[in-house]
């Protein structure tokens, strides 16, 4: 099954924790906000739902 992953902008500060953590690079800050633009790369290790420190990131698989 093909992974997906919600940012919840409203939680999400721009740490970029998710970014520096992603073994794929999944993830870029966009205007101080997460995005996942390259979520079809996901290995589905699951420490950017981890690693977020206000748990904005849900991830289908994690
Ligand atoms: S689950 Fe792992 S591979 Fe997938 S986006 Fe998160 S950190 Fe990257």
């Amino acid at each position: 099954m093909k992974s997906t992953l919600k940012i919840d902008h409203d939680k999400c500060t721009g740490a970029g924790e998710c970014k520096v953590l992603c073994p794929v690079e999944v993830f870029e800050i966009v205007n101080g906000k997460s995005t996942a633009s390259g979520v079809a790369e996901c290995v589905e290790c699951c420490g950017c739902v981890e690693s977020c420190p206000t748990g904005a990131i849900e991830h289908s698989s994690c």
